[in-house]
């Protein structure tokens, strides 16, 4: 096991008048920090330690979820022992669970007795941004792990927690909070947190940033963008800012750049769904992800169901471990990641090495072959006033680009345009441009600059090995 050479960098608020240090936590927060730091130590267990513990954790879990879960007791006939543990073999013989599943099944999904030491079950719902939405239960305990992973987060990226954190996001309901929230109120004494909403003007948004001088900026990787740009137009330098951190969108090719070109600052990105919780952080020393073994179990899988190894690409099959109210077992989330190989770190949590996003963001060619846009900015806007665009697959061999230009383009551009976009397609399509006055997100906020309207795209995916389109 590897030394933990980095002791906990924040200053802990103690419980306890006169025990200051090592300080006394109230008690919700101890649980956290208690749990935190057994993190600390399983993140560096071998890959095989690690399972070896999530089946102990899925024995519980799925019996429980065979004694008290109709949809599971109906399904899993004949596919489950209660009497024996919980074996690789014995996942990987269940049924998926999709989100059609979900939304039709919520009540036979629901457990018929949460344990009392879980908290209260509270529904919630997804935006359904890029699908329908699903319903699903979340407990105090689930919010508990929610949380000591956002802790997990903080204390991998080493952040100082004394600095204002400004959040841009659709959820965003506060302006101004003392605290940056659940994770850290009665644990840590942190800097303030401020919110502005993710349909805010973006010249607002920069205006906004540079007068509140946060040290942290938490968004979507598409306000990021606009962000950086114009601050580079406005050469709007963002003083003190330390970091960003995004979330909710696949990360595009060239944001890592921008940011580092716009204000010098380094990009960590999250992966987390709003109904299975954190499934990735970024590592602390590499820019892939490290799956959160001790919160789920994440399968990628390829068109025949099987395991993919690394370098390869296929859905991501998620159980999510902690969830007594509404267990979900196998549940394929509708997205795509690449396995990377173990991480030189020394952490033995699994590796994701990119996350593609969703099925419609998949380009599958008429001859049935992969691909995952993923638009580089730079090298198409060069010597264009394109201010914003956008690409739909119509059908299997038309691709539509929305673009939103400041002045029109004159005839060359269109033509270099065209030239620029169609020497990265995959042979046998057609582009046709289309222009728009906006290119509006959607109703979660969430911005897709590639997705494809075919339906059942992704059904004949091949695991693909396509880098970048543009
Ligand atoms: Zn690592």
């Amino acid at each position: 096991m590897k030394p933990n050479a980095n002791p906990l960098p924040w200053r802990l608020q103690s419980a306890v008048p006169g025990a200051v240090w090592p300080a006394i936590p109230a008690p919700g927060a101890a649980t956290a920090l208690a749990l935190l730091q057994q993190m600390e130590q399983s993140q560096w267990h071998e890959p095989q330690v690690i399972e070896t513990c999530q089946l102990r954790q899925m024995t519980a879990l799925f019996n429980h979820a065979w004694a008290t879960v109709p949809w599971y007791r109906e399904r899993w006939q004949g596919l489950f022992d209660a009497a024996a543990p919980v074996t690789r073999e014995t996942l990987e013989r269940l049924p998926l669970l999709t989100r059609r599943d979900l939304q039709d099944g919520f009540e036979a999904l629901k457990s018929t007795q949460l344990p009392r030491e879980h908290g209260q079950a509270q529904v919630q719902r997804t935006s359904g941004s890029t699908g329908a939405p699903v319903t699903f239960l979340v407990t105090g305990l689930t919010t508990l792990y929610w949380n000591v992973f956002t802790l997990r987060d903080h204390l991998w990226h080493r952040r100082d927690l004394g600095q204002k954190l400004a959040v841009v996001r659709h959820s965003s309901k506060f302006d101004r909070a003392r605290n940056w929230g659940s994770a850290t109120a009665g644990l840590v004494e942190t800097g303030p947190a401020i919110g502005h909403s993710i349909r805010t003007d973006v010249d607002e948004l920069l205006t906004w940033l540079d007068t509140e001088r946060p040290g942290y900026f938490s968004t979507h990787p598409s306000i990021l963008e606009s962000l950086a740009r114009r601050s580079i137009a406005r050469r709007v330098r963002l003083e003190g800012l330390l970091e960003v951190r995004t979330l909710a969108e696949a990360l595009g090719p060239d944001l890592r750049d921008l940011c580092r070109e716009a204000w010098d600052v380094p990009l960590t990105d999250v992966y987390s769904t709003t109904d299975t919780g954190y499934v990735a952080l970024q590592c602390p020393e590499h820019t892939h992800y490290h799956v959160q073994a001790e919160g789920l179990v994440v399968e990628v899988l390829d068109q025949h169901g099987r395991r993919c190894g690394p370098g390869e690409i296929g859905r991501v099959v998620i159980s999510t471990l902690q969830n007594y109210a509404m267990p979900l077992i196998r549940y394929d989330i509708g997205d795509y990641a690449e396995v990377g190989p173990p991480c030189p770190c020394g952490r033995g949590l699994p590796v994701l090495t990119r996350i593609l996003g969703r099925v419609r963001n998949m380009l599958v060619t008429a001859d049935g072959k992969s691909y995952w846009p993923a638009f580089s900015m730079v090298s198409i806007r060069e010597n264009m006033p394109i201010r914003q665009w956008q690409f739909v697959l119509k059908t299997p061999a038309l691709l539509e680009a929305r673009i939103v230009v400041d002045t029109p383009l004159s005839e060359t551009q269109e033509g270099d345009l065209r030239k620029r976009v169609m020497s990265k397609l995959p042979p046998g399509l057609e582009l046709r441009i289309t222009y728009c006055e906006k290119i509006e997100r959607s109703a979660s906020g969430k911005f897709e600059d590639f997705y494809s309207e075919v339906s059942g795209a992704g059904r004949s995916a091949q695991g693909g090995n396509s880098p970048a389109l543009v």
